[in-house]
């Protein structure tokens, strides 16, 4: 979810424009270790984590960013599980502040306010763009196509249909555990490290 500032827009910004964005970050906060502490992060851009009870119930959101940028709300069962789907909302939160802070004027509001104000803008490019930040930032195009040539014999390209469903199961175990996000995740960027290759995510004997 993203606060905007009246009448505020969040303009186009293309793939590699948002790539660039996660490869700042990563650059500027991130230990180089997998998978990616996106709390560490956080902490070092001074943003906290504040865990909401019942969060998902009531506002029907896994999490969202203050109006100041400097605190991301999540659901309490997600953050004490610290589940795939909390990594990947504070990841996508994070997308929010690196890629929209600043189209965001500070505007006080209050928390019912901002939520009717926030409704608005749901159709925008906000949502792809935070999505999109946060697949990257936890799965680096160039780390997972590492992970999956190395699964794969040196090329998943050239060995990937002629693995085993049991191979491709022992590989998609070790791709979700050295990254920390669900299968859906690991899926959908597969489709952008190899395009066209849309069989991999119908494929049953990947899934
Ligand atoms: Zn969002």
């Amino acid at each position: 979810m993203v606060y905007l500032g009246e009448g505020g827009r969040v303009p186009y910004l293309n793939k590699n424009n948002i790539v660039r964005n996660v490869e700042d970050t990563l650059e500027e906060c991130w230990n180089g270790a997998f998978p990616v502490d996106v709390e560490a992060i956080c902490d070092d851009l001074g943003i906290g984590i504040l865990p909401i009870i019942d969060l998902s119930k009531t506002f029907r959101v896994d999490a969202f960013i203050s109006a100041d940028f400097r605190t991301i709300y999540v659901d309490s069962r997600e953050f004490e599980r610290d589940s795939h789907r909390y990594r990947f909302s504070v990841a996508h939160e994070l997308g929010h502040f690196v890629l929209h802070r600043k189209y965001c004027p500070h505007v006080t509001k209050s928390l019912d306010e901002w939520f009717r104000f926030f409704r608005r803008f749901t159709n925008d490019y906000a949502e792809f763009q935070a999505n999109y930040f946060a697949g990257n930032l936890l799965v680096p195009e160039a780390e997972l196509v590492r992970v999956l040539n190395d699964g794969f014999d040196g090329s998943f390209v050239r060995n990937y249909w002629n693995a085993s469903p049991s191979e491709l199961g022992r590989i998609l175990m070790k791709v979700r555990r050295h990254f920390r996000v669900s299968d859906d995740v690991i899926a959908r960027r597969m489709r952008d490290a190899f395009p066209g290759v849309d069989e991999i995510d119908n494929n049953k004997k990947w899934r």
